[in-house]
């Protein structure tokens, strides 16, 4: 009998996941996603080389480049404008596996490319999960059902898959930081190179601004702490918290902007049941200062699907022990630059630009504490 798996929610942990299933085994599966359809909103979102090294077996690299980016620097600069230092990226680059920025929905559409009509099952609602022999059978709220060998729950950070799995309770926190984001058409006077991911570091927020495309289009996502998400009152948090440090910014939040209150999980938890697997956010949702939740979603996806293949007895707890261990060094890293990024005191800022010129010199620095990450 062919191994059967259920993957829910069809976001980037699912499809990435289904991607490698389909192309690499004669495993039956399914993505069942809640909605209606798929998520194709068009920010950016960056992948480092660990995470792009894995996309590249699936065919990411032949993705039309007119839609893709390649940054070759990361630039510091204060929120002032004035540049501090650079990071060379390329370093961590070999032949086509290169850090890469694009839209979220190029990326979507490539990893849905293979799976829509077959794989996939819109409008999906789970009712009760239990165990039937050593099989899981999930039934679903249109009282239709699956009988499966795992179930993977990639459903994001407010997995609800948890919530029929496990006892134990495990609610993401509001962080007090908010998120906002926009495409811009240029760099709107910004002294930065719009080739390269800009960094802007203000006292309690950051702005990222980089290039997702080759047609000039670039992506600005902006976090401020903030205790209180109020989407109607998103100009007036702007004014005060980071206008009121820079006013020429003000060109860069005309227009149609997105915001989102950022949550976090608390405590990283592994399953109970061994036939379950979370992936992705569902497992691990962290501050997006390292910008690697997508990228350990897809580090997440290919594991498992090589400890599936494997037909590994102990999938179980080889998948988690790993996830666990990498997950938490990149939160430990965003936890720690989303500090670093956000300091407030003049005297304190003065220090971080001095020790993060140094820093960004040592190899053995940057080996450390980058490279740890994007060689995976
Ligand atoms: C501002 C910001 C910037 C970021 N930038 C980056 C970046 O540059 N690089 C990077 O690597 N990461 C970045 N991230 C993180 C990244 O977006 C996430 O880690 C990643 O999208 C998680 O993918 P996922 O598939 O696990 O979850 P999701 O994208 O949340 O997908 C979950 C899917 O499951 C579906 N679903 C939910 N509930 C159910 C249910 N009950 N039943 C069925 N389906 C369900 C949803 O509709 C969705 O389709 C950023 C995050 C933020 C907030």
């Amino acid at each position: 009998m062919k191994k059967r798996i259920a993957i829910i929610g069809g976001g980037i942990a699912g499809l990435t996941l289904a991607n490698f299933i389909k192309k690499n085994s004669d495993f039956e599966f399914m993505i069942y996603e809640k909605e209606e359809s798929l998520s194709l909103e068009g920010f950016g979102i960056q992948l480092a080389t660990n995470s792009v090294s894995i996309l590249n077996k699936i065919g990411f690299e032949n993705i039309n480049s007119e839609e893709l980016y390649h940054p070759r620097n990361l630039d510091f600069y204060s929120i002032g404008n004035k540049k501090i230092c650079d990071l060379d990226l390329t370093k961590f680059n070999l032949n086509k596996i290169r850090y890469t920025t694009l839209r979220r929905s190029t990326l979507i559409d490539f990893l849905k490319d293979n799976i829509y009509t077959q794989h996939l099952r819109f409008g999906k609602r789970i009712k009760r999960i239990s165990e039937i022999k050593d099989k899981i059978l999930i039934n679903f709220e249109d009282n239709t059902n699956d009988l499966v060998d795992n179930l993977v729950a990639a459903d994001g950070i407010f997995s609800h898959t948890r919530s029929f799995v496990e006892t134990k309770k495990t609610t993401p926190k509001f962080k007090n930081v908010i998120a906002i984001r926009k495409i811009l058409k240029s760099s709107h006077g910004l002294k930065i190179d719009a080739k390269n991911i800009n960094l802007l570091m203000g006292s309690n927020t950051h702005i990222v601004i980089y290039p997702i495309n080759k047609k000039n289009e670039l992506n600005l996502v902006c976090i401020l702490r903030e205790k209180k998400f109020d989407i109607d009152n998103i100009n007036l948090i702007i004014e005060k918290k980071i206008l009121s440090q820079n006013k020429n910014l003000k060109d860069l939040f005309q227009g149609n902007l997105k915001s989102w209150p950022l949550y976090s999980t608390g405590k990283i938890l592994p399953s109970n049941n061994k036939k379950v697997f979370y992936l992705g956010d569902a497992f691990h949702g962290f501050s997006p200062t390292m910008a690697q939740g997508a990228s350990q979603s897809i580090e997440g996806a290919f594991q498992l699907f090589n400890l599936f293949k494997e037909n590994n007895k102990n999938a179980h707890n080889i998948y988690f022990k790993k996830r666990l261990e990498r997950t938490k060094l990149i939160k430990k890293r965003s936890d720690l630059n989303f500090f670093v990024f956000h300091i407030s005191i003049p005297l304190i800022k003065k220090i971080r630009n001095a020790i993060l010129k140094r820093l960004i010199k040592r190899e053995d620095f940057i080996n450390s504490y980058l490279g740890k990450v994007y060689k995976n």
